[in-house]
């Protein structure tokens, strides 16, 4: 029998190979940003049409190539990255595989313009499904034109498999968000169709961050930055009470490649153990760096997974580095996030930001801004402790607030250890409860905090219908305008979950039986109803769930309001049945419950600078 078996053309074989690196036109893109990082660019321009379905182009400023090597950079294992099977463990470029151009090549038309510094003319190449078509000197600017058109022309089957464009374009945005990510000292923009969705100037972390999602991420940003001698971690996670109900921004960067860890991502949840809710998701974005040999990135050909040496040591590293980090958070979370982490914000003195207490729809009420409101209303020490004497509220064996309370007595080297024991909170100006906890001192808004606790129990009650109801004494009836009367008609059976018992009557007409319990008697049934329709109907534009939306509506219109004095027993339940929330950090409108204040910050105040 004759011999049968021969080598594949080359052609053949890029084809083959690129079913393994490009599945779509976002691996193109993946591909191509890659290699302008890899040649050192410092701007990146991704121009698309259609979701890169028609076009890919990618411009760059860096290093550009000869002629010889442009034609060369096109052959299948062609790289200028490894050149000897010990580079494999030291790999520090993105690109080693030598394979990318080739398969792209292979199944698109290409058309690259380049040039290196210092030379006059550049070259062009043309090249569709791996036949060059002509190569010629040009004129170009120094680094690389790559422009990929007509992806998958010769391969209908897997151009038929291409999504629609929007799913295209969403890949595409996500591999491009990852490079900008991972290099916020480049300057990148995307155009698609000719509108321009990026623009993303070189920056910091935290500042690219917001550039690609959005300014309200800054207040959630929590910094993290830990090192050894072998290992480092740096970046932001979300405060605990951003989080999201779908999985969201989540990633990890090791050595500066994006990477997926099922295993890693279980280890910053971890970090965040019972502070948020057990299906939603935080924000991250965490930069790993870590000695190449110590890392295996050769699994998969598209990289985003790797092996660690010590998969156990990173895990623990991760996750003590990201507790460490919130816990430092919690502790002093009056730290002025918006200003960069790098300019050492924590000696700026931060109490003194009366915004954190300025809450919608209590413009009247007293600020109270750090200590400064105390000191200016009174003269003395004695005045100071007296007014709190008096605000303690039923006068407590214990001084609300003394020297030596105040003081962080769980220091073994502190000098004013106390023999106090046990601290009772106190209210001020009957509308923020002052708290000590082991680092200083809590100052918690009453009104927020109230709001927190009844939302996530009419919330429950909701959702698992098993409400508290107290009935009325004389059935009450309420009759509404039309509209209120059919917004009620629409979510009465959430409202009854919830502990209401209401009734239709007709003509507008309800009938409330009962309400639910544990409200201060204050609240007349019809009008607690009414107030909860229309904080409803405010709330419609909030893109919230419809439960969610009604818990909200009457957690704020039944909780207590910044005003109502409160005796020690009701402070104590507030605090207690606060912490026991699973996001006690914000009022479900978004409003702070508390804010901390740390020993270290405030003798520092008392510093003469
Ligand atoms: P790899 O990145 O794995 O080396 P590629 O097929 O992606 O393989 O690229 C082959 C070679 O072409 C690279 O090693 C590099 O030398 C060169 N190259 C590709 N793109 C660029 C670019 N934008 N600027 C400069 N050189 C490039
Ligand atoms: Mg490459």
């Amino acid at each position: 029998m004759a011999d049968i078996i021969q080598l594949l053309p080359d052609a053949i074989a890029n084809q083959i190979a690129a079913g393994e690196v490009i599945q779509r036109p976002a691996s193109v893109v993946k591909e191509l940003m890659e290699n302008s990082i890899d040649a050192g660019a410092t701007e990146i321009r991704l121009i698309l049409k259609d979701a890169g379905k028609t076009l890919i182009h990618v411009i760059d400023n860096g290093s550009g190539m000869t002629d010889t090597d442009l034609r060369m950079s096109f052959e299948r294992h062609a790289t200028s990255k490894i050149r000897k099977a010990a580079d494999l463990f030291e790999i520090k470029t993105k690109g080693f595989r030598g394979e990318a151009l080739a398969s792209i090549a292979a199944i698109a038309h290409v058309d690259v313009a380049t040039k290196i510094a210092g030379q006059d003319l550049g070259s062009h190449i043309v090249i569709k499904g791996s036949e060059v078509r002509k190569q010629e000197p040009c004129q170009a600017h120094t680094g690389t034109s790559f422009a990929v058109k007509h992806l998958f022309f010769n391969v209908p089957a897997r151009r038929k498999f291409l999504k629609s464009d929007p799913v295209e374009l969403k890949h595409i945005i996500e591999e491009f968000q990852r490079l900008a990510l991972a290099h916020s000292d480049v300057f990148f923009n995307l155009y698609h169709n000719d509108t321009e969705l990026y623009h993303l100037p070189v920056a910091n972390v935290r500042q690219r961050i917001i550039a690609l999602f959005g300014k309200s991420l800054n207040e959630e940003l929590v910094p993290v930055s830990e090192s050894t001698d072998i290992l480092s971690l740096s970046g932001y996670v979300s405060k605990p009470s951003y989080t999201k109900k779908r999985k969201g921004e989540q990633y990890i960067f090791v050595n500066n490649r994006f990477i997926r860890s099922a295993y890693l991502n279980h280890a910053i949840r971890a970090a965040y153990d019972e502070m948020i809710a057990k299906d939603s998701h935080p924000l991250y974005v965490l930069y790993l760096v870590i000695d190449p040999g110590a890392i295996d990135i050769n699994v998969h050909p598209t990289k985003t997974e790797i092996k660690f040496e010590d998969e156990r040591l990173i895990y623990n590293y991760i996750r003590v580095s990201i507790k460490h980090a919130l816990g430092q958070y919690q502790v002093a979370p009056s730290i002025d996030f918006e200003v960069d982490y790098n300019f050492g914000s924590r000696d700026r003195p931060s109490t003194g930001r009366s915004d954190d207490y300025d809450t919608a729809g209590n413009s009247g009420q007293a600020k109270v801004g750090g200590g400064g409101y105390v000191r200016q209303k009174v003269d003395s020490w004695e005045q100071i402790y007296e007014g709190l004497r008096k605000d303690a509220g039923g006068g407590t064996e214990q001084t609300p607030l003394t020297l030596e309370s105040e003081i962080d007595t769980t220091t073994p080297n502190n000098p004013y250890v106390s023999s106090r024991e046990k601290k009772e909170p106190y209210q001020i100006h009957s509308s923020y409860i002052v708290s000590h906890i082991k680092s200083g001192y809590m100052l918690i808004d009453q009104q927020a905090a109230h709001e927190r606790i009844l939302y996530e129990t009419y919330l429950e009650a909701i959702r698992e219908s098993s409400p508290v109801i107290q009935k009325e004494l004389f059935p009450n009836t309420i009759t509404l305008d039309p509209k209120k009367a059919s917004l009620l008609s629409s979510i009465l059976a959430e409202v009854n979950n919830m502990g209401f018992e209401v009734s239709e009557f007709g003509a507008n007409t309800f009938i409330i039986y009962g309400t639910p319990a544990g409200l201060s008697q204050i609240h007349q049934s019809s009008d607690l109803l009414e107030q909860l329709i229309d904080q409803y109907a405010s709330n419609l534009e909030l893109k919230i769930g419809i439960n969610e939306n009604i818990a909200q509506s009457f957690a704020v219109t039944a909780g207590i309001k910044r005003g109502k004095k409160l005796d020690t027993q009701e402070m104590h339940a507030l605090i207690d049945e606060l912490f026991a929330c699973a996001v006690p950090y914000k009022s479900p409108t978004g409003h702070k419950c508390f804010v901390t204040y740390d020993m270290d910050d405030i003798r520092r105040q008392f510093v003469d600078k």
